[in-house]
């Protein structure tokens, strides 16, 4: 999708420090990062938001839990716990209109959010 910098993302064509690729997803260090571990993780299918999600994306929603699992345990996250944030539309605070989720972690996250 052109001027979409998570695409852009995907494609190498804007740097990021990755952390995580495979066929369907990436996963990258967030630029302003909120906790110790602030990691987005990104379809490289470009779905604006959570409403935009459909049945035939059950695999990658899946397959983007299972990755979040993967970098939570690399990150020393699983005994601690952590937090899984999707900011969908202006009101929820999405900025980047290519749907990601947020893995936080590494410190005490308060709740709830302001
Ligand atoms: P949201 O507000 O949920 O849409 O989150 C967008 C996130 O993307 C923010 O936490 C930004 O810091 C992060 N972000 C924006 N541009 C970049 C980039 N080029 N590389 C890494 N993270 C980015
Ligand atoms: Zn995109």
């Amino acid at each position: 999708m052109a001027d979409c910098i998570f695409c852009g993302i995907v494609e190498g064509t804007i740097p990021s420090e990755k952390l995580y690729e495979d066929e369907h997803v990436v996963a990258f260090q967030d630029i302003h990062a909120q906790a110790p571990v602030h990691i987005l993780v990104i379809p490289k299918k470009h779905i604006p938001s959570v409403q935009d999600v459909g049945e035939e994306d059950g695999f990658l929603i899946a397959h983007i839990f299972s990755v979040i699992n993967r970098l939570a345990k690399e990150h020393g996250l699983s005994e601690k716990g952590f937090r899984i944030v999707n900011n969908c539309g202006d009101e929820g605070g999405q900025t980047v209109y290519h749907i990601h989720f947020h893995l936080l972690g590494g410190r005490t996250l308060t709740w709830p959010p302001g």
